[in-house]
């Protein structure tokens, strides 16, 4: 409770009443000349004692902290020590009442201490400095200000005294100089204190109670023996009276802000200091004269000192400022990531240089990031896009700039010669080709590959690089694609395509086409794909390859995945209603390894058969191979469904990294020859080693699926020649615009119908 004390004033109004009842006992004593002159050195004891009362009161209730309490415990000890000696002072006057006596040693001594006290206590008072240049500035400062305002003090105040020998003790005057000490010294510090636990106010008035000091000793050179009594009356009792007052602000501890630095205060050192050396020009030098002049010189040294000290600090923290501005442009310009540069760095250079000359773009996107970032974590996701990042550092060439534009979408910028686009655009997939970072992660890339000569628009160059990224997505990823003019443009970058999604999927504008497959040699159908289509108010029908990796890269392909899968089930069971149970054998939704990923798939599966009534051994899931078929939750997925007895496809068989070793750990029913193996197997040219080959693959995935009990389906047949080859090579099935293009339901309902007819005979 005590230390919400409020600041009391009764202290300060005892010290100003005798303050002011010495004042006005002077002027009763100047003009009536009665009573002892001893009177006037009551009133500097009795106002140190209210004082020390005050602080006494202060100690008590204001419940300071442990740094503000020592400080004032030795200003207790200076104004009590103060008074101790005054009085002592005093009592020798009233003693010998006929002349004032000189200082007493026994009068001098607790002063004294009394000085020492409050000096020490001066002198413990924290800067709260920072660096340590600052602390040697500061001590310079002080130093400067010390040296120049004492110069001033002394020259004016102490050194009459002490050469007018014998009209005062040597006890005043030690006294004197302990006072004019602890102004200079106070005034110093004060200017550079920087606030703390003692207020700052209250220090300035207790360095200015030194200051009294100064205009007793002034009193004294300029009034002679009689100037004791203006002093002991009229001045020094100022000085309890400025104790007080430094006692209450304490209390109210008004200033807690930190201050600001004296840096003026140097110079004005430089100029008191002039004064008394400009005063001392005219007459003989005394050693007293020539203790100002060494002073003065000492002075003007030490500013320089500062000076050069203070350069030195400049220099310092300009460069400190240099190096962080450096690093905040490094910041600004680089991915935090993976440090390369970033989108707004690789735009500026890319800007430049096409000021200059033409420019090749490479943009590389990851295939299937997303899927490993949701699969394996962001962690896993982190350390790959390092990896990466480092590949092209080492990849791109020693001219190259390779940036980081976002998320898994790279790209490095060439000004070398054209070719050299492909060239680095292949050595990137070449590093591709070994797993990558500690996880040991298979990662694909596509690159789209644009030049412009100088002048053309960046966005332009950009957009072309986009288009051709696309286009190598389409071929199948891992790929490299040079953009030529009238290349497709894609709808939209993955983002905005991204929320046209959500619009289309909530207006319905996602419709299912089926693609019968067919048996080659009969031609019946015996199954349908089912195949996603966009049919959009203004663009008309979208390709899936626009949109499938928008919404994977989204995760919208969970909700439209589901869509296609319900729609094909519903539309299945229908035709199987209609046709009978032999009509068809299988139909088959595509599966993104996004949705695999999303554990309510099975249970959509499940939901998907019960809703429709379709029996589970006629769904078949076309499932793409890649790295992302691999994981435990998959994994479990794959062989929940295979339990619910829905059968798997391996959807473009033989253009992933690792068609055989997934084999063994994948449930798979049925493997889906890609259709790049199916082009161009009908040309018989021997000699030529990619029709060999070619063939040579499409032989050995026939096998394969033999030995391993597996159906086949060969794809993108596009004419008689390649079924007649594909039926030699022992595929049964297949699919392709030569035997029914994609269609709508309506248009396989026919077929089937026509089919039906020719089969049942009525
Ligand atoms: P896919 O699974 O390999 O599907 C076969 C694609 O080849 C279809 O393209 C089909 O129209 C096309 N095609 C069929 N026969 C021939 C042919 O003789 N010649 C040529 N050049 N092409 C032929 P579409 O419908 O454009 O689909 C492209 C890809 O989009 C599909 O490749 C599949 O990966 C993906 N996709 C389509 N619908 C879905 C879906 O509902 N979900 C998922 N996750 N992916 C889908
Ligand atoms: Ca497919
Ligand atoms: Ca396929």
């Amino acid at each position: 409770m005590t230390a919400e004390r409020r600041a009391p004033l009764r202290h300060v109004v005892v010290t100003a009443a005798i303050a002011v009842l010495a004042t006005l006992w002077y002027f009763v004593w100047l003009a009536t000349g009665a009573g002892p002159a001893a009177v006037s050195y009551l009133a500097l004891p009795l106002g140190a004692a209210a004082t020390a009362v005050a602080v006494l009161d202060l100690l008590r209730h204001a419940g300071l902290g442990g740094a503000a309490r020592g400080f004032w415990r030795l200003m207790l000890v200076a104004f009590g020590c103060l008074s101790a000696g005054y009085t002592v002072l005093a009592v020798a006057g009233f003693r010998d009442t006929s002349t004032l006596p000189p200082m007493p040693i026994a009068a001098a001594v607790p002063a004294g201490i009394g000085f020492l006290a409050a000096m020490w206590a001066m002198a413990r008072v924290p800067l709260g400095v920072a660096s340590a240049g600052e602390r040697w500035r500061q001590w310079l400062d002080r130093s400067i200000a010390f040296l120049g305002c004492g110069t001033v003090l002394f020259h004016f105040g102490l050194a009459p005294m002490i050469t007018n020998t014998g009209q005062w003790s040597a006890q005043t005057i030690v006294l004197l100089g302990m006072s004019f000490a602890l102004a200079v010294g106070g005034i110093t510090k004060v200017a550079y204190i920087r606030g703390g636990p003692i207020d700052r106010s209250a220090l300035r008035l207790v360095g200015l109670t030194g200051l009294v000091g100064a205009a007793v000793a002034l009193l004294l050179v300029l009034g002679g023996d009689p100037g004791s009594v203006p002093a002991q009356a009229v001045v020094m009792p100022l000085a309890p009276v400025l104790g007080a007052l430094a006692v209450r602000q304490q209390w109210r501890r008004a200033t807690a802000r930190p201050g600001r630095a004296g840096n003026w205060l140097p110079y004005l050192a430089v100029v008191a200091v002039d004064v008394p050396l400009i005063a001392v020009i005219p007459g003989e030098l005394t050693w007293s004269d020539k203790l100002v002049i060494v002073s003065s010189v000492l002075v003007t040294g030490l500013v320089t000192v500062r000076q050069f000290v203070a350069f030195r600090e400049n220099a310092r923290l300009l460069a400190d400022k240099r190096a962080s501005q450096r690093h905040l442009e490094h910041e600004a310009t680089h991915d935090g990531l993976t440090g390369l540069a970033n989108r707004a760095l690789f735009q500026q250079r890319l800007g430049g240089r096409l000021e200059q000359g033409d420019a090749t773009v490479l943009l590389v996107d990851l295939d299937d990031f997303k899927t490993i970032n949701d699969s394996l974590g962001h962690d896993v996701g982190d350390h790959l896009l390092i990896a990466v990042a480092d590949v092209l550092r080492a990849r791109s060439g020693p001219d190259a700039l390779p940036a980081r534009l976002g998320g898994d979408e790279f790209a490095v910028l060439l000004t070398g010669p054209t070719t050299l686009g492909e060239t680095v655009a292949q050595r990137i997939l070449d590093a591709f080709a070994a797993p990558l970072s500690d996880h040991r992660l298979l990662v694909h890339a596509s690159v789209g590959i644009a030049t412009a000569p100088a002048g053309t628009a960046l966005g332009h160059l950009l957009r072309d690089a986009d288009v051709a990224m696309y286009a190598a997505k389409q071929r199948g990823k891992a790929n490299w694609v040079r953009y030529h003019d009238g290349m497709a443009r894609p709808v939209a970058g993955h983002a905005q395509l991204g929320g046209e999604l959500r619009r289309a999927l909530d207006a319905g504008e996602f419709t299912v086409h089926y693609q019968p497959i067919m048996a080659l040699r009969t031609g019946r159908i015996i199954g349908v794909e089912a195949l996603a289509r966009w049919q959009h108010p203004t663009r008309g029908m979208i390709p899936p390859a626009e949109f499938i990796p928008a919404a994977e890269s989204t995760g919208l392909i969970v909700p439209l995945g589901r869509l296609v899968l319900r729609e094909a089930c519903h539309q299945a069971a229908r035709w199987l209603a209609e046709f009978g149970s032999d009509a068809l054998q299988k139909f088959g939704p595509n599966v993104s390894a996004r949705q695999l990923h999303d554990p309510d798939f099975v249970a959509d599966v499940e939901a998907a058969l019960a809703d429709s009534g379709l029996p589970a051994d006629r769904l078949v899931l076309e499932l793409t191979e890649s790295s992302a078929l691999r994981g435990q939750q998959v994994s479990r997925a794959l062989y929940q469904l295979h339990g619910l007895g829905v059968r798997l496809a391996l959807d473009d068989f033989g253009t992933g990294e690792s068609s055989l070793s997934l084999l063994r750990s994948f449930p798979a029913a049925i493997i889906k020859l890609d259709k790049s193996f199916v082009d161009g197997i009908e040309l018989d040219a021997p000699g030529s080693p990619e029709a060999d080959a070619r063939q040579a693959v499409a032989r050995a995935v026939m096998q394969l699926a033999l030995a391993l009990g597996l159906e086949t389906v060969a794809e993108g047949v596009e004419n008689r020649e390649q079924a007649d080859r594909l039926v030699e090579l022992g595929y049964a099935l297949g699919q392709g615009y030569h035997l029914a293009r994609p269609m709508p339901a309506d248009g396989v309902t026919r077929l089937l119908a026509a089919q039906h007819r020719l089969v049942a005979p009525a």
